[in-house]
């Protein structure tokens, strides 16, 4: 097989979620790093379940996460005529059969396959029936099914899958499957593997719940003649407690839409996910995109389960820390002004964005968020944690007002009395400010730390932060001046 064609197939009975974005993500890893194509099939024959919501929650979260696509989307619904011909054609050829057995009794065979203690699998009775009888129960209206033909000859059915190796399954093993429902419609088994054919799928990239599918999908692929792709199963997700993520479990914490909410960059997040699951065989954690394109490979995929590690009960980590860390990362070292594009929508959304962000203030924009960064993980914090930047009305942290004023009573009068100084001064830089703090401190017999901490508290509503003299002068004299006039308010 030469062209190198994956795909990913969501089901659309849901958001994206990151078990799904990390398998998208290794097939576009893979697309690209091969020059294939990455085709994207809806998988919405279950017509019941699937909405246009979860179709465009999908799509939107692929373009928010930067995979795109070559192909489609295609839509499997559109293909049903395609899969009922197919099981037409393997009936024709003498490869499927009707089955007439009701639902009592295969219930029946395997109740008492199971009091017996042997295993059960259909017995193939309607696989031994003559055209005629077969004919007769279909003029008598008896609902049917479609079964494959299980080859009574033959090896085991093996396939080298990528991540798991060699993988056999005896024929005994495999009963005749439905491949075909009495109402008529294909089974997923059957739309999957012809869509496959038809998309020309050099390699099936999916979740290890789908390893269980393999053989009998690799019996279809023998039967219609066609070429069977290579296989990779990747591991499954696992929260900390060892129970697959699912969103009904864990909410919205696994949909990719609360990680673009909660002010993750898409290509660290990007990041994140493809090392659940797969690790580069040394400690490099953080990748550009071209790195990583270069460095995945299906061999490295592990096969043990892939732990999502978070700590619901502590806030700051509201998410797999790893995930906060490497945002954190990305966070602090992109070229600050494709920081500040991506703090924009925040900063817009919580009312503190001023279009001359974008015009005469735009320096000063890029100066907040390079001197703030250091210490952010995510985002949001320009529009949290940074929020005195950009307004007066701020919160203070409760750690700050304990142990930087409230524990100093006398700041209520010094801090007045500091702004007045600053009120004074000619100029109003880095170094005057700090030579005036200090002379300030030692006439009010007071450690220097003491109105500098309180100033950063009631300036910045924080404990921690750039050099507070930057601060001032970045912020401006009238507003470090109303800031420390009004912290008596503070201590109410
Ligand atoms: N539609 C299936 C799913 O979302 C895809 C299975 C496959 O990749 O073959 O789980």
């Amino acid at each position: 097989m030469s062209e190198i064609r994956v795909r990913f197939p969501p089901s659309p009975t849901g958001y994206l979620h990151i078990g799904s974005a990390r398998t998208a993500l290794y097939n576009w890893l893979f697309a690209r790093k091969h020059g294939g194509k990455l085709v994207l099939r809806i998988e919405d024959t279950d017509l019941e379940r699937s909405t246009q919501e979860s179709i465009q929650g999908i799509l939107d979260g692929l373009e928010w996460l930067g995979l795109d696509w070559d192909e489609g989307p295609y839509f499997q619904s559109a293909h049903r005529p395609e899969h009922v011909a197919v099981a037409q054609r393997l009936l024709d050829e003498g490869k499927a059969y009707p089955c007439f057995c009701s639902k009592e009794e295969l219930d029946a065979k395997r109740t008492a396959a199971e009091t017996a203690k042997t295993s059960y699998g259909y017995d193939g009775t309607c696989r031994r029936l003559t055209p005629e009888q077969a004919s007769a129960k279909r003029s008598q209206g008896v609902p049917s099914v479609v079964r494959f033909k299980v080859p009574d000859e033959g090896g085991p059915v093996v396939f080298e899958d990528q991540v798991y190796g060699r993988t056999e399954k005896p024929l005994a093993e495999i009963e005749d499957f439905v491949i075909v429902r009495s109402d008529g419609s294909p089974l997923y088994l059957l739309s999957n593997v012809v869509d496959d054919v038809r998309d020309r799928i050099s390699h099936v990239i999916r979740g290890a719940d789908g390893l269980g599918n393999t053989p009998r999908q690799i019996l279809l692929y023998q039967a219609l003649g066609a070429p069977v792709p290579v296989f990779a199963h990747m591991p499954l997700t696992l929260d900390h407690n060892k129970a697959k993520i699912s969103k009904r479990k864990h909410g919205e914490i696994v949909a990719i839409h609360f990680y673009r909410d909660h002010g993750f960059i898409p290509w660290a997040l990007n990041n994140f996910l493809v090392l659940l699951g797969w690790s580069p065989g040394n400690d490099q954690e953080i990748f550009s995109r071209d790195e990583l394109i270069q460095a995945f490979s299906l061999e490295r995929i592990n096969r043990s389960n892939a732990v999502f590690n978070y700590r619901k009960d502590d806030p700051k980590f509201f998410t797999d820390p790893k995930a906060i860390n490497i945002n954190g990362h990305y966070l602090r070292t992109l070229p600050v002004a494709e920081v500040a594009a991506l703090a924009k929508p925040f900063l817009v959304k919580a009312g503190l964005w001023d279009d001359a962000f974008d015009g005469e203030r735009r320096a000063w924009y890029l100066d907040t968020i390079e001197s703030t960064r250091e210490r952010f993980h995510t985002l949001t914090d320009f529009a949290g944690l940074a929020r005195a930047y950009f307004s007066d009305e701020f919160p203070i942290d409760p750690k700050a007002l304990q142990k930087n004023l409230l524990q100093y009573p006398e700041l209520e009068q010094l801090l007045p009395a500091l702004a007045d100084r600053l009120a004074a001064l000619e100029p109003f830089t880095a170094e005057t400010t700090e030579a005036a703090a200090r002379g300030f401190a030692e006439e009010h017999g007071v450690k220097v730390g003491i109105p500098i901490n309180a100033a950063r508290a009631v300036i910045t509503g924080q404990v921690k932060g750039p050099s507070m003299f930057e601060v001032f002068v970045h912020l401006g004299r009238e507003t470090v001046v109303r800031r420390l006039r009004s912290a008596p308010q503070r201590f109410a």
